[in-house]
């Protein structure tokens, strides 16, 4: 209900292929996720993103796969991530991204 900032909702765009049109969104608790219809890529729509071990602001957007639990999804890409890593926490993640331009492997691996 907050209307600080006076673009809320027009300027939302996909950051991997610029849709930004067939996005849908979700709202769990007070976090907006964004999917993207167009590319598969989905994100928490955070407007001041930080880092979560240091509290730093100073961090950079990376794609991070995702792992397809649900099998048979109409989409034949491969959904991604958008996270935040940061220089300082995340550095060895951070240059191995910047290195090999490919997503991220997902985090939250089975046990
Ligand atoms: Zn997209
Ligand atoms: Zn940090």
């Amino acid at each position: 209900m907050s209307s600080e900032s006076g673009s809320d909702g027009s300027d939302l765009v996909c950051a991997r292929c610029g849709e930004d049109d067939r996005l849908r969104g979700e709202r769990r608790e007070e976090i907006i996720t964004i999917s993207c219809l167009a590319c598969g890529l989905v994100w928490d729509r955070d407007p001041t993103p930080s880092c979560k071990r240091c509290g730093s602001a100073d961090v950079r957007p990376a794609f991070q796969s995702i792992l397809d639990k649900a099998r048979g999804t109409q989409l034949s890409m491969q959904s991604v991530r958008l996270v935040h890593l940061c220089p300082d926490c995340d550095a060895d993640v951070l240059a191995d991204y910047a290195k090999s331009n490919t997503p991220l492997p997902p985090d939250e691996l089975p046990v």
